[in-house]
C-alpha cells in the first residue's frame, strides 16, 4: 500500500476483543500468566513489549519500509540503543555537522568507554570514505542535517561503506538520522543503509505534545540486539505516548505536504529581503547538491535556516518582534518555530568548531509550520 494509507492503517488493527477501531491505550504494566512459563496472550512484562507500543512500532516499521521498528522514550534513548551495539576500541565515523546531543553523546559519553568518534573533514561520500579505519564499526550520518540542511548522497555512502571491511572482518554499520525528512519523505533502508534513527518528538509525533524515539531496521540479528538493548536499557515509550504519536503518524503525510508548501513560501520570502544576509534551504536550485531532494527525497521538511544581518543582538530584536512564531527549540510540530542553534540546540559544541561548520550567532533555524503562509510571512516582514 501506498504512503498515505499506511500512515493511516498500519498497526491499526481494530481490537479483536470489542472491535475499537483505535488501539486502546494499553495502561497495563504485567500481563497475567496462564502458567508456569506460559503467556496468556502475546505480552508478558509490559517494558518488554505491550499492545500500544508493538502497534506504534508495526506503524513506523510500515512507514519506513523496514521489517523491524522499535520504539523508545526519546530520540537520545534511541540513538544510545544503537551505540549499545558497539565495544571499545570500535570507532563511529560521522560528518562535521551532526545533531548537538548526537555530537554530546558521541564525545561525552561514549568517549569514556572508549569508543570514539571521528568525524570526517567534510560531509560527502569521499570524506566519510577516507575517514574511514581498522577500528571503524559505525558510520553516522543525516540528511537534512541539523541545522544547516545539508545534503549527502546516502546510497552513495552506502555503496563506499559497503566495500570497507574493520579489524574484525566485517562492514561497519551504517546509521542514518532521518529525523529531519521523517519517514514520509526519506527511507534510508531502501538506499542502502543499515539502521533508521528518528526523534518521534519532531515530525512523527508533529504536534509538540510528546518526547519520542524510533529505529528501523532490516535485519533480523540487528533488530535482536537492538531489542535486547531496548528492553535491557529500559528507556522504553510509555503507552500514553505511544497513542500520542500514533494519532500524529496519521497525518503524518498531510502535514508533510503542508509544511514543504509554506516552506517554500516563508524561504522565497526571506532571500529577497533586505535584513537578510543569507537564506538556507534545499528546496532552492542552487543550493549544494539540490539534486539529491530529486534523487533521495519525496519532498522538503518544513526545515530553513537563515542569517540575519547583525549579530546576537539583532537576533534578540527580531525574536521580540515576532507575535505568531515562537521561539523555541524542537521542530516538526504544526506550529511554526524559530531557533538560535549556537545559544541552544548546538551549545554543547565549542564555539571554534561551530563557526568552522557555519552555526554562527546570526543563524536562525526556521520550523515552518502548518499556519497560513501570509499570515507567517506578515509576521516575520513585521519583525524584520
Ligand atoms: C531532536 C533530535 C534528536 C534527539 O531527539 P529527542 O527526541 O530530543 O531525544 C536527534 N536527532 C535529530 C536530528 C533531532 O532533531
Amino acid at each position: 500500500m501506498k504512503l498515505d494509507t499506511l500512515a493511516v492503517h498500519a498497526g491499526q488493527r481494530p481490537d479483536p476483543h470489542n472491535g475499537a477501531v483505535t488501539v486502546p491505550v494499553s495502561l497495563t504494566s504485567t500481563f497475567q500468566l496462564a502458567g508456569i512459563g506460559k503467556l496468556t496472550g502475546d505480552f508478558e512484562y509490559a517494558r518488554s513489549d505491550n499492545p500500544s507500543r508493538h502497534a506504534l512500532e508495526d506503524s513506523i516499521a510500515a512507514l519506513e519500509g523496514a521489517a523491524h521498528a522499535l520504539s523508545f522514550a526519546s530520540g537520545q534513548a534511541a540513538s544510545t540503543s544503537i551505540l549499545s551495539l558497539l565495544v571499545p576500541d570500535d570507532e563511529v565515523v560521522t560528518t562535521p555537522n551532526v545533531y548537538g546531543g548526537s555530537y554530546r553523546l558521541f564525545h561525552n559519553v561514549y568517549n569514556k568507554y572508549n569508543i570514539v568518534t571521528v568525524h570526517a573533514e567534510q560531509s560527502s561520500p569521499e570524506s566519510i570514505q577516507s575517514a574511514l579505519t581498522d577500528k571503524t564499526a559505525m558510520v553516522w550520518i543525516e540528511s537534512p542535517s541539523n541545522p544547516l540542511l545539508t545534503l549527502i548522497d546516502i546510497a552513495e555512502v552506502a555503496e563506499r561503506v559497503a566495500k570497507h571491511r574493520n579489524r574484525k572482518g566485517v562492514k561497519p554499520l551504517l546509521v542514518v538520522d532521518n529525523t529531519f525528512p521523517s519517514p514520509a519523505l526519506q527511507n534510508p533502508l531502501a538506499l542502502g543503509a543499515d539502521i533508521v534513527a528518528h526523534s518521534c518528538t519532531k515530525y512523527i509525533g508533529g504536534h509538540s505534545d510528546v518526547i519520542g524515539g524510533a529505529v528501523a531496521v532490516n535485519d533480523e540479528t540487528l533488530w535482536q540486539s537492538l531489542k535486547f538493548y531496548q528492553n535491557a536499557g529500559g528507556a522504553v515509550q510509555g503507552p500514553m505516548d505511544c497513542y500520542l504519536l500514533q494519532r500524529g503518524i496519521r497525518t503524518l503525510p498531510l502535514r508533510m505536504r503542508k509544511h514543504e508548501e509554506n516552506a517554500y513560501r516563508v524561504a522565497e520570502f526571506l532571500r529577497g529581503h533586505k535584513h537578510v544576509e543569507q537564506v538556507i534551504f534545499p528546496g532552492f536550485e542552487d543550493f549544494p547538491n539540490h539534486h539529491l531532494v530529486k534523487k533521495q527525497m519525496r519532498g522538503l521538511p518544513g526545515m530553513l535556516a537563515f542569517k540575519i544581518r547583525g549579530g546576537v543582538k539583532e537576533v534578540e530584536q527580531f525574536f521580540a518582534k515576532l507575535k505568531l512564531f515562537i521561539m523555541a527549540e524542537s521542530l516538526g510540530g504544526v506550529e511554526s518555530l524559530l531557533c538560535h542553534p549556537a545559544s541552544t540546540s548546538h551549545a554543547a559544541l565549542p564555539e571554534s568548531e561551530r563557526n568552522k561548520i557555519g552555526i554562527t550567532d546570526n543563524l536562525i533555524r526556521v520550523s515552518v509550520g502548518i499556519e497560513d503562509a501570509e499570515d507567517l510571512i506578515d509576521d516575520l516582514r513585521n519583525a524584520l
